[in-house]
């Protein structure tokens, strides 16, 4: 029991747990079981090149298929392993499977890259960049086919920190990009202060661009930007060829999104790869700008 005191005087309360936290604790357990099991994969999505079109790289994105809830969003369970001290296991697990994956790829001759999500707790974990290097090292993979992925709010939490380990990661030869660009509070020209090689332009702004003008301005002033400073510049959540061509247009370097592909399992993407070139191989070749 705890006293608390209130306009009535000091009266007893029973402590008791509210629905919601007894639903993350249960969840808690069942995530450190389920990063022991089957249950939690690695999925990854496609991501094109603009001016060519081509498939050089893909995001890994965990999914987590619960027996008796089915299938949870990462957005869901990621909070969660981050407040209970299993993001660790969990980055180990997401690392380890991508870069298996990307060395599979390359081994059967397909030079392909991997981006994957770092959280905010992984950029405040002394012990990351070591372990990147290790399981670069393990699994053969060059550390320029590795892209590690970070939000601005992350690298905000602790700036100074965060930072001096981004700049760790880099010197490994790691490639950084910033995710879901637009949608933090720091200002533009701290972009250039941070040791990064990409920008990604939130899909809040790209998705439905075309129906909104203000998103349009903010995708073109994102990617003047990236552009200007020299960095690689993508657009996630492009969803139709409109978009796709208007993103092009505006500069955008790679896109990625469900008009070229769904995040897919590691063992679909060959085939997925295969049978999209044997489509262009057939497809009519486009018709050249007039003269
Ligand atoms: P994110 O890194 O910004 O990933 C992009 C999200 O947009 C993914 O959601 C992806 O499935 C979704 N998406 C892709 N194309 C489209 C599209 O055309 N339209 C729409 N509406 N959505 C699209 P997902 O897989 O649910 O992941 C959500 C977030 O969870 C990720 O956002 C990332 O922040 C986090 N996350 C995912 N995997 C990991 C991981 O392995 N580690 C960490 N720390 N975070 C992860
Ligand atoms: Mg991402
Ligand atoms: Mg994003
Ligand atoms: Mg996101």
């Amino acid at each position: 029991y705890e006293a608390k005191r209130t306009g009535e005087g000091l009266r007893l309360y029973e402590a008791h747990l509210d629905p919601n936290d007894v639903n993350r604790l249960a969840l808690v357990a069942e995530l450190r079981t389920a990063l022991t099991t089957e249950d939690i994969q690695v999925h990854v999505q496609p991501q094109a090149h603009t001016d060519d079109g081509r498939v050089r790289s893909v995001e890994a994105l965990v999914r987590w298929n619960h027996p008796t809830r089915g299938r949870i969003s990462p957005d869901e369970f990621i909070p969660v392993a981050e407040r209970s001290g299993l993001i660790g296991a969990l980055t180990t697990l997401v690392l380890d499977a991508s870069l298996a994956a990307v060395a599979q790829w390359r081994r059967s001759g397909q030079d392909l890259s991997i981006a994957v999500n770092l959280s905010s707790r992984s950029l405040l974990d002394p012990g990351l960049v070591d372990e990147v290097a290790q399981l670069l090292q393990y699994h053969d993979v060059p550390p320029a086919a590795l892209t590690l992925e970070v939000t601005e709010g992350s690298v905000m939490a602790d700036p100074t920190r965060a930072i001096s380990l981004l700049r760790e990661l880099r010197a490994l030869g790691v490639r950084l990009s910033v995710d879901d660009f637009g949608t933090g509070y720091s200002s533009l020209s701290y972009l250039q202060r941070l040791p990064i090689d990409e920008v990604k332009i939130d899909k809040s702004f790209v998705t439905d661009m075309l129906h909104r003008p203000g998103d349009t301005s903010i995708v073109r002033a994102i990617t003047d930007l990236g552009r200007n400073l020299g960095l690689n510049v993508v657009a996630e959540g492009v969803e139709d060829q409109k978009t796709w061509d208007a993103l092009a247009e505006l500069g955008v370097h790679v896109v990625q999104g469900w008009h070229l592909a769904r995040p897919m399992s590691v063992q679909a993407l060959l085939p997925w790869l295969r049978e999209r070139r044997t489509q262009a191989k057939d497809a009519p070749t486009p018709t050249p700008p007039a003269p």
